[in-house]
C-alpha cells in the first residue's frame, strides 16, 4: 500500500468555467482512469463531485442540463432508460 494521502485536484467546469477543488487520493484517480467505477474507488466524493470528474460539469450546470434529475446519485445510473 502506497501512502500518498489525498491531493487537491482542480477541476474546471466545461460550461461555466468555474473550478472546484476536490480532495482525492491520486491512487484512486489512477484506478478510475484504468476503468474502475468511480463510485467504487472514490466513495468519499459526493455525486456532484463525481459528476464533475466524469463529465467536467459542475453541480449547478448539471442541474441546469437535467432539471428533473433526482438528488440521489444512483437513480441516474440505474434507470436504464433508452432514448
Ligand atoms: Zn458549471
Amino acid at each position: 500500500m502506497i501512502e500518498t494521502g489525498t491531493m487537491e485536484m482542480n477541476v474546471a467546469c466545461n460550461i461555466c468555467n468555474n473550478s472546484t477543488t476536490l480532495a482525492v487520493n491520486p491512487v484512486d484517480v489512477i484506478q478510475w482512469q484504468q476503468g474502475k467505477l468511480i463510485q467504487d474507488v472514490m466513495p468519499y466524493l459526493n455525486a456532484a463531485e463525481r459528476e464533475l470528474l466524469i463529465s467536467n460539469t459542475c453541480d449547478k450546470c448539471f442541474n441546469d442540463l437535467f432539471p428533473c434529475s433526482d438528488d440521489t446519485d444512483t437513480v441516474r445510473w440505474e434507470e436504464g432508460k433508452e432514448f
